[in-house]
């Protein structure tokens, strides 16, 4: 069983899509123009900021996961380099300035059900640089410092509290970019490419 969705046309050039047979697998292609659909995916960013022996969290707004806690984040544009998106959305959502220090989790969710992404979701440590805790209140309700214990009473997500206690506990050992750090001086190909490797 797939779960990745039947396009019909080519959204392209609006051809009709063949079943063919690509790299091991049959896919829809456009015999016009030669597009492959792949499937669908989508990447976000989350971020750990932490404020001596606490980690920010936001309580969602609206639905998916009205009610809940994270740490602040959200899905980055196509053409947007992972690193501008975390402090995009950090800033939209908190009214705080950061600087990302290192990449300190990946998430890997394929589609396990018709209609849906394959979600990847990249955590940053974040760095505070400037601003007011200020909430957006079209999209969080609360936000605040908080221990790993001061959490225990509140609706926050696994994923979330895992994370700022990880990070808390890698401050502890007093490592100052736990994770991958963005390589500076590195050629790749593409214009906005970045490299992130074990410092
Ligand atoms: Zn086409």
């Amino acid at each position: 069983m797939s779960y990745v969705r039947e396009f019909k046309f080519c959204p392209q050039c609006s051809a009709k899509l063949t079943n063919t047979q690509v790299e091991g697998k049959v896919r829809k292609a456009c015999p016009a123009c030669h597009y492959i659909h792949w499937g669908e995916y989508s990447v976000g960013v989350g971020g750990v900021l932490l404020q001596g022996d606490r980690g920010l969290l936001v309580q969602r707004a609206h639905n998916p996961g009205k009610g809940r806690w994270t740490i602040p984040g959200g899905y980055v544009e196509q053409d947007e380099k992972i690193e501008d998106a975390i402090v995009r959305e950090f800033l939209e959502e908190t009214g705080l300035q950061t600087d990302p220090v290192s990449v300190l989790a990946v998430k890997d969710r394929p589609v396990d059900v018709p209609g849906v992404k394959h979600d990847i979701y990249i955590v940053f440590l974040l760095n505070y640089l400037k601003g007011e805790l200020t909430p957006d209140p079209r999209e969080v309700s609360q936000a605040g410092f908080y221990t790993p214990e001061e959490c225990q009473g509140l609706n926050v997500a696994p994923l979330s509290l895992h994370l700022m206690t990880k990070a808390l506990e890698l401050k502890r050992t007093g490592k100052v970019k736990p994770g991958f750090v963005r390589l500076d001086g590195i050629k790749i190909l593409g214009a906005l490419s970045e490299l992130y490797t074990l410092p």
